[in-house]
Parts: structure tokens; sequence; C-alpha cells
């Protein structure tokens, strides 16, 4: 199975990216989703983040209070490293398992989205690696749009990402997302048919078939 990575900032459009090569019948895994399955209300993984952590962690319901554990984790090196060994080898297990449901299904090349790709230093792990790029100011507005939250906080979560300068060199591909959907679509059905062997045939002026 030839595993290639895609990744970009905050708002550069990578799930829009994921979800166009999905369409394209190319299978992509988000290592958020399993993250967070990880962690899963009952599941082994939250037990062990409550044992470790307490149950302060938990909400109401009993379900992982994500802004009450980056609380208890912020700051402090050796909890943020306790609760990686929680969670990291639950990913790498249900990655591996998705590899071989898919190659068992028979595919023979898949994505795995993961955001921070490159600050984890990761690209020597792939095929290759998709980077999504886009204006500052435009990553900026769409998520302000998305999220309905305000400049202070995108640019909060900027701050642990590096740059699109910074990146750059060290991607395979790179889809520039500066544009409408339409141009984003045709860069993805370019690296689809490409990269991954898919025959697309656009009608004149309409969608494309893979
Ligand atoms: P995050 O890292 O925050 O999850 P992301 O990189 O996955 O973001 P998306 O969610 O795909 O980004 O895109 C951010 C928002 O911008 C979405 O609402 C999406 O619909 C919109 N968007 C993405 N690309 C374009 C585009 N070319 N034109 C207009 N809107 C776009």
């Amino acid at each position: 199975m030839k595993v290639y990575g895609l990744t970009g900032g905050i708002g550069s459009g990578k799930s829009t990216v994921a979800r166009l090569f999905h369409g394209l019948g190319i299978p992509v895994v988000d290592a958020d989703v399993l993250a967070r399955d990880a962690v899963a209300p009952g599941s082994p993984g939250l037990a062990e983040v409550v044992a470790t952590f307490g149950d302060e962690v938990l909400d109401a319901a009993g379900r992982l209070d994500r802004h009450a554990l980056a609380r208890v984790v912020f700051n402090d090196t050796e909890k943020k490293r306790r609760l990686e060994a929680i969670i990291h080898p639950r990913v790498q297990m249900a990655f591996m398992s998705e590899v071989q449901r898919l190659g068992a299904s028979g595919h023979d090349a898949m994505i795995y989205e993961v955001p921070i790709l490159f600050e984890k230093g990761l690209e020597a792990k792939f095929a290759g690696v998709v980077l999504v790029c886009a204006p500052l100011e435009v990553r900026m507005a769409r998520v302000i749009e998305r999220d309905g939250i305000d400049p202070a906080d995108v640019r909060a979560r900027m701050r642990h990402q590096l740059s699109d300068d910074e990146t750059r060199a060290r991607a395979t591909y790179i889809i520039e997302n500066d544009a409408d959907l339409a141009a984003l679509e045709r860069q993805v059905e370019a690296l689809a048919r490409d990269v991954f062997g898919v025959d697309i045939q656009r009608a004149p002026g309409g969608t494309p078939h893979a």
C-alpha cells in the first residue's frame, strides 16, 4: 500500500481536498478522527486518560472534555508526554488496521490526512506529501466564517503550526487553494490522475467522472 500524506495549515482546505479525493475513489483516513476514536466514550483509551488525569477531564455526559484536558496538560511537558503515550499507540493501531482493510478491498494507494505532519517531522514515512497552501488572510477568513470564532482565536490556533513558507520545500505536491472551489477541484483531479492513476473524464463544462 502506498500511503500519501495530506497536510496544510488551519483553514487551508485540507478537509475539502480530502473530500474531493474521496469523491474520486481515493480512500482518505483522517488522523484527527482516529485520535478522537481512541478516546471515544466507553473506550479503554478514555478509561486510561481518566485514570491518569482524573475525572475532571470528563464532561457531565461522561465524554472527554477537550478544553478541560487541554487545561490540565497546558505547559506541562511530562503530562503531554503521558497523554501522547496513551493516544499515539492507539492511533497507530487504528491506522494499521485501516491500511489492512483498504488493502484487502483492493486499494493500492491511500491518503492519510495529518494536520501537523511537518511539525512532527513525519514526511519520510510517506510515499509523498500533498501540501494545501493558501494565504494567511484567506485562511483566517475561511475559519472565521466556518467556525464563527474571532480572529484572535484563529491566530492562537495558528501559532502552533509552521507557515506555508516553512513547509513548501518539504512537500512533494503543492495545491494552491487561493481561488474558488472549481480551481481547487481541477488541481485535485490533476493529482488524482497523475499520482493515483484515476481515469478522469470531464464533460465539457461539466463535472468530472472518475
Ligand atoms: P482545519 O485545519 O481548521 O480543519 P482545513 O484545512 O481542513 O481546516 P477546510 O475545512 O477544508 O480546511 O476549509 C476551511 C473552510 O474554507 C471550509 O468552510 C471550506 O468549505 C472553505 N473552503 C476551502 N477551500 C475553499 C475555496 N477554494 N473557496 C471557498 N471556500 C473554501
